[in-house]
């Protein structure tokens, strides 16, 4: 059993992300195969993303 240094989620040993925050629990390599959750979540925080990029360019465009 280990905890979470973010969220302080008690987490199975087998664990390589708190399942809760996502964060990583350990330095290693990370083989994503086996993370499709965290893989998941960064796929829409990249799509989150890019909305706001598409946003502030949209304002910077029209001059304000
Ligand atoms: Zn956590």
């Amino acid at each position: 059993m280990k905890n979470c240094p973010t969220c302080k989620a008690e987490l199975g040993d087998e664990y390589s992300f708190c399942n809760t925050c996502g964060t990583p629990l350990f330095l290693a390599p990370i083989d994503a195969s086996r993370s499709p959750v965290r893989k998941k979540r960064v796929t829409s925080i990249l799509a989150y993303a890019g909305e706001m990029l598409a946003d502030i360019i949209i304002t910077i465009l029209s001059g304000v």
